[in-house]
């Protein structure tokens, strides 16, 4: 067991996976949030989801499941939660005025080496922590949902975090089994949505072209690309894909940008397509809460068989 605790601020659906992770690195975790109500039902859920993982023997770590759940605790006083906290993990929801009101508090109560990262999926850097105090130690460390099966973390600097930080950060990531990425830089979307979106927009032009169904559209991510993609990302791809990276680009690179130069103007994401994509969809999936979460879940077995096909690869 480690010393010093990890600080959860948020015991959503965020924070609930980040608690379970560190616990699983053996930390001492903290789980605060202004409901109380939140965090009873976080701490029930967080029990219920960790004796499923043990009992179908995916649960993360070396450490009995007894003693990672007895390493995660519930706290109301933020006070006392910051007071010996190493690192720090805010998962509040995605709002820009709620965020940084809570960084200053932060900033009046975390001591000179508590490390702030935060979870936003969309809000930068230079928006989040401007004008703190404490500015240095701040860093922005995205996962992606459920952090407890796709191991990614996205690190974004602000301009004036320490590199220290970023080390520190990215080291403890590692330590606990997650997969550190650096971003030199912030930048809108930040690298995995930034991909994310090209791909949703190309999808998009496709379906409005009349090109494929939407169905087929799917497939062809989940049966073609996606096959790959979770192993090997674009580059490893395309030097394998030919004789090195090099003889990829020589033989494709033409052919490639021929293609690109000839992608449609950005979406409107809304209207007839919309409309098109969601009833495919919903003929399968309806869009109501029972019929979601059943997907989630069967979502969240297969990412969890993929990490551990991945780890005994
Ligand atoms: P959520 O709504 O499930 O949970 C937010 C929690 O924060 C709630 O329990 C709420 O009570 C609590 N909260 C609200 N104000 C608070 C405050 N001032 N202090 C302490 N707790 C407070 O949200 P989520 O989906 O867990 O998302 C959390 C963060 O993670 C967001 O910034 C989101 O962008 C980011 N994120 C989400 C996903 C995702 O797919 N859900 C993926 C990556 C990153």
């Amino acid at each position: 067991i480690k010393e010093g605790h990890i600080l959860i601020i948020g015991s959503g659906l965020i924070g609930r996976s980040w608690a379970m992770v560190f616990a699983s690195g053996g930390y001492h975790v903290k789980l605060y949030d202004i409901m109380e109500q939140q965090i009873t039902t976080a701490m029930e859920n967080i029990g219920k989801q960790m004796e499923e993982l043990d009992k179908s023997g995916m649960l993360r770590g070396s450490l009995s499941i007894q003693l990672q759940v007895s390493l995660i605790s519930g706290c109301t006083d933020l006070k006392s939660a910051v007071e010996g906290a190493t690192y720090i993990q805010e998962c509040t929801p995605e709002n820009l005025e709620l965020k940084k009101k809570l960084f200053a508090q932060l900033d009046l109560l975390a001591s000179e080496k508590a490390v702030i990262g935060s979870s936003t999926s969309c809000l930068s850097p230079t928006k989040l922590f401007t004008g703190l105090k404490h500015v240095k130690q701040c860093i922005v460390a995205h996962p992606v949902n459920p952090p407890y099966y796709v191991p990614l973390v996205e690190l974004v600097p602000h301009p004036k975090t320490d590199p220290a930080t970023v080390e520190k950060t990215y080291a403890l990531m590692k330590e606990i089994g997650q997969c550190p990425v650096k971003l030199m830089r912030e930048i809108d979307g930040f690298a995995l949505n930034r991909l994310q979106y090209a791909i949703i927009s190309e999808a998009w032009r496709l379906i409005q072209a009349g090109v494929i169904s939407p169905t087929d559209l799917d497939l062809v991510m989940s049966e073609g690309l996606g096959m790959r993609y979770a192993f090997m990302g674009p580059f490893e791809t395309a030097h394998l894909n030919a004789e090195g990276f090099k003889s990829y680009c020589e033989r494709y690179g033409e052919g490639i940008k021929r293609v690109v130069q000839a992608f449609g103007p950005v979406p409107e994401f809304s209207g007839d397509v919309e409309q098109k994509i969601d009833q495919a969809l919903c003929e399968n999936i309806p869009a109501d809460s029972d019929h979601l979460n059943t997907r989630r879940e069967w979502r969240d077995t297969c990412l969890s068989h993929l990490a551990k096909l991945k780890k005994e690869m």
